[in-house]
């Protein structure tokens, strides 16, 4: 097998003396679409905000593509190629859908204060050459259409697919996608699923926080469970599904996991 794409070792989050995330370790396969799955409170998102520098890591390591990315800023993060999608979608609301995707670029030139001034045609052409690639990521997204609605007036389902197309701006080749499918329409979720599998097949690696067992169950492989800030089940899909452990941490009776 070839190295892993992300691999965490004794990762610890705390919040004062609670540990979010207690000592946990695993590795991502590159090119796999694994699912993080475990009861409310688990620690899935806090372990996300983690692996992208949103939340100060209390111990342990963390490797992207083989560099120890532990403590970096989450720019920096975002801008190697590692990007989170929110549970619960952050758009700047007032800001048009195609708005919204060019404020994601990585590192724009435009951004600098001095910029405009001293390279005003670079800073033009590169302006145009983020917004051919907005324009490509929203017809991808299939959300084309609003490119010009204000993003707060999307649906919830638009929103989240609002989220994905934001990383994509970024080049990630791992995406951490935090309940994507949480109060999306069936036809919405499948939309999603057919772009996570686009993307997947083009090399684009993906974990996935996700309480729809049947996304699950079909479309991720492997699997990994947390409960009470530890995991509690590495291992195949079909195989979650009969973990006794697993099955008790979903049912509130393991307090010592
Ligand atoms: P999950 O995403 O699995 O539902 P979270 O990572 O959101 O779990 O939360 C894990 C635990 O950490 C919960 O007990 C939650 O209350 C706590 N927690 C999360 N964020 C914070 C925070 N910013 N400050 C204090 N406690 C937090
Ligand atoms: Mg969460």
């Amino acid at each position: 097998m070839s190295d892993p794409i992300l691999k965490v070792d004794n990762l610890s989050v705390r919040f004062d003396t609670f540990s979010a995330v207690d000592n946990v370790s695993f590795s991502i396969e590159a090119g796999t679409i694994t699912g993080l799955i475990g009861p409310n409170g688990a620690g899935k998102s806090s372990l996300f905000n983690s692996l992208v520098g949103e939340v100060p890591v209390a111990a342990g390591q963390i490797l992207f593509e083989g560099q120890a990315i532990t403590g970096w800023q989450p720019d920096k993060i975002y801008a190697k190629g590692l990007a989170r999608t929110f549970q619960i979608p952050q758009p700047f609301g007032q800001m048009t859908v195609l708005e919204n995707l060019m404020l994601s670029a990585p590192g724009q030139l435009g951004e600098s204060f001095w910029a405009p001034l001293v390279y005003p045609g670079r800073v033009a052409s590169e302006e145009r050459a983020i917004e051919d690639k907005a324009r490509e990521i929203l017809m991808f997204t299939t959300l084309d259409r609003v490119a010009q609605q204000a993003a707060g007036a999307l649906s919830g389902g638009q929103q989240k697919l609002l989220e994905l197309a934001r990383v994509l701006m970024g080049d990630p080749s791992l995406i951490l996608l935090d309940e994507p499918a949480a109060g999306v329409n069936p036809a919405l979720v499948q939309v999603l699923i057919d772009k996570i599998k686009a993307l997947n097949a083009r090399g684009v690696t993906f974990l996935i926080v996700e309480h729809n067992m049947d996304l699950i169950m079909r479309h991720c492989d492997p699997v990994i469970a947390l409960s009470g800030g530890r995991i509690i089940f590495q291992g195949d899909s079909s195989a979650a599904l009969v973990d006794e452990r697993l099955l008790d941490a979903y049912l509130g009776t393991v307090t010592d996991a």
